[in-house]
């Protein structure tokens, strides 16, 4: 039997709702042909950058630059914005791998470390002296732990002269964040803005960009593709070093419209209410347990438990059966752990469904 399959794995996951009528609409007019030197694709940049702008309220000084992926912006942030010393708050496999990504570009990389579900006591976190760029990660997808906005701005706020770097790669745009508390952010399409995977967002501010001039007048090597500067140049004009994913590009336009028109507030509070019925039922099921121990550092985008009774493997394929796809711990925790997305692209329908489902396992 064929069953309608509802995605809740924590990336690449279920597309907005919204995103097969665009599709269908960007065939019609030729999206995927067009030049990308034409004003046809420089309408397209405006646009999504203006729809990128409103819903995350950016400030002034602010670029709403594109790559590849999320990865990619890693490398782009050390090679543009470190000369020597970068910091990694670590506690999972995302802010590892940026991290040695650092490492690996011959930067002096310092890490702060903590165990898997666990996160950081920033007030006493120590930052290196010579640290020149803090990363955090808002949303650890590897363990679902959250870094609580007030924690990133305290960051911040006694490191004014350092710059920040945030990951919200599966939370964008759910969290409210202040963008005057951060000089650059960053994303990738394929989880929470559910949309196909290909297209990296970066919102970078005019002092990662200083930096940037920074290091090119000492002849430091910041990139020849997709350098800073120069993506900054193409920016202004809506346009882009290399042929880009214009679909993709269209696509984060319209879905970001489409939250705009339903309300970002109304976004944030459906899942912060799916997300608080989902723990309370975790926490009282005999078959699951709570991975996240401390309730402030829970991440409401990406729910983690343990499994106490059957493996991961087992419960998937159950819900699979059912068509509902959710995801499997990951890497050391994949037999023994579940990770469940809570986006915008999910109803509360459906999540519901899936609360039922796990009820119901057997
Ligand atoms: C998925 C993910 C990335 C990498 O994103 P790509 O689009 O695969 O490059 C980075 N950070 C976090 C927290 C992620 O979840």
């Amino acid at each position: 039997m064929l069953v309608e399959k509802k995605f809740f794995t924590p990336g690449p996951s279920a597309l907005y709702p919204t995103v097969s009528a665009h599709l269908n609409q960007a065939l019609k007019d030729n999206v995927a042909s067009i030049s990308h030197r034409s004003n046809d694709f420089r309408a397209i940049y405006q646009d999504a950058t203006e729809s990128i702008a409103n819903l995350f309220d950016l400030p002034p000084g602010f670029a709403v630059l594109f790559t590849g992926s999320a990865t990619e912006i890693w490398e782009k942030i050390l090679l543009n914005c470190v000369a020597e010393t970068s910091m990694h708050f670590v506690n999972g496999a995302f802010s590892q791998r940026f991290y040695e990504f650092a490492q690996q570009l011959g930067k002096k990389a310092v890490c702060q470390e903590v165990p898997a579900g666990d996160g950081f006591a920033v007030e006493s976190m120590e930052i290196h002296y010579k640290t020149e760029l803090v990363a955090l990660t808002h949303n650890e997808t590897s363990t679902g732990v959250a870094m609580p906005l007030e924690d990133i701005y305290h960051v911040k706020d006694r490191n004014p002269k350092r710059l920040v770097a945030l990951d919200m790669v599966s939370s964008a745009p759910y969290p409210n964040l202040d963008f005057n508390k951060i000089d650059t952010a960053y994303f990738s399409v394929q989880k929470a803005f559910g949309l196909p995977a290909g297209l990296g967002v970066w919102l970078v501010h005019e002092k990662c960009l200083s930096k940037a001039e920074l290091l090119e007048s000492k002849q430091c090597l910041t990139g020849a593709y997709h350098r800073l500067s120069t993506m900054w140049q193409g920016f202004e004009k809506y346009q882009t070093q290399a042929t880009p994913n214009v679909l993709g590009i269209y696509l984060l336009g319209k879905v970001a419209r489409d939250m705009l028109s339903k309300g970002i507030a109304t976004i944030r509070a459906e899942i912060a209410e799916r997300a608080k019925k989902l723990y309370a039922f975790f926490e009282d099921s005999a078959d699951f347990e709570i991975f996240v121990k401390n309730p402030r550092f829970r991440s409401d985008t990406v729910i983690v438990a343990n499994c106490l009774k059957q493996s991961s493997a087992e419960i998937v394929t159950k819900l699979e059966q059912q068509g509902l796809i959710i995801g499997q711990g990951y890497g050391a925790h994949k037999a023994k752990q579940i990770r469940i997305a809570n986006f915008p692209a999910h109803s509360t329908e459906d999540f519901e469904t899936l609360m039922q489902a796990l009820k119901d396992l057997r």
